[in-house]
């Protein structure tokens, strides 16, 4: 269904980026891949599904980077006609207590990148006539948990974003929609587990599941497939009229 189309994943060597590049080369677009760590592995899985794969690194706290990205996409694919925003870290410490330089990075991978490669995306999607914009906000991006107000900020921030550029492109072939997940089982999760279950004296599996219990009704995790084909659905003639949605994927998080 996406055959011809180029998706640009920023953050997608692991968790759920890898995830959604995966479901969105199962469905025929090319995919340029961003990230750090096993940068190896991550585009062979993509080059297995027989789409057209590169990765470049840019570090997406840098505008001059992005804007190096944005100009890879152009000359490696001829721009870039869906971008998911889903490069983002996590910190957590009490405000009185958050060490400002982390601040500073959360709000530039987790909100920032994401008005970098959407100001440099539009001029080409609209060049094309079409387009695709999925920020990966989270549950967090609608509600608050305490320790956490870097993140909280930020993807509160990315759901605003989300809204102006879906006014923005309302008129035209191009949609921008946010998704909000609550918990995925990816290395940035685990990191917290293993942070709770240290603090805690308790072994994982219980830290896991006091995790999931305090927040997230069902009590299971999301899976990166799961928002892989949210991502896809936003990608198809289905979703034209879905605009400036903020669509939680949370196991009942956010309806409490
Ligand atoms: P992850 O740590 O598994 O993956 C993060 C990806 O971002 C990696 O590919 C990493 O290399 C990349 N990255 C980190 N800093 C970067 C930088 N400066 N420049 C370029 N790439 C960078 O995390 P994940 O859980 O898959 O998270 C992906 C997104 O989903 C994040 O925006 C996160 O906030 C959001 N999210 C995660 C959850 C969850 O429970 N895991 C829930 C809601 C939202």
């Amino acid at each position: 269904a996406l055959k011809g189309k180029t998706a640009l994943v920023t953050g997608s060597t692991s968790g759920i980026g890898l995830g959604i590049a995966k479901t969105l080369a199962q469905n025929g677009a090319n995919l340029l891949l961003n990230g750090f760590g096993d940068v190896e592995a991550a585009v062979g899985q993509i080059e297995r599904l027989g789409v057209k794969v590169r990765h470049h690194g840019a570090d997406m706290s840098r505008p001059e980077e992005i804007e190096a990205l944005m100009r890879f996409a152009a000359t490696e694919f001829g721009g870039a006609d869906i971008v998911v925003n889903n490069a983002g870290i996590q910190h957590v410490a009490p405000v009185d207590d958050f060490p400002p330089e982390k601040w500073d990075a959360i709000l530039a991978i987790n909100l920032s990148s994401a008005f970098h490669t959407t100001r440099l995306a539009i001029p080409g999607m609209k060049a094309r006539g079409w387009g695709r914009i999925v920020n990966i906000a989270s549950v967090h991006g609608l509600v608050a948990s305490a320790n956490k107000s870097a993140y909280v900020a930020a993807k509160h921030g990315l759901v605003g974003l989300t809204k102006a550029v879906a006014l923005e492109t309302a008129d035209t072939a191009i949609t921008c929609n946010a998704l909000c997940p609550g918990w995925v089982l990816t290395p940035l999760v685990r990191q917290q587990i293993d942070s709770r279950a240290s603090r805690s004296g308790r072994d994982f599996a219980a830290e896991q599941k006091a995790l999931l219990l305090e927040k997230q009704p069902s009590g299971d995790f999301v899976t990166p497939e799961q928002l892989g084909a949210l991502t896809l659905f936003l990608c198809g003639d289905a979703a034209a009229q879905v605009r400036g949605a903020a669509w939680n994927i949370d196991g009942g998080w956010a309806a409490q």
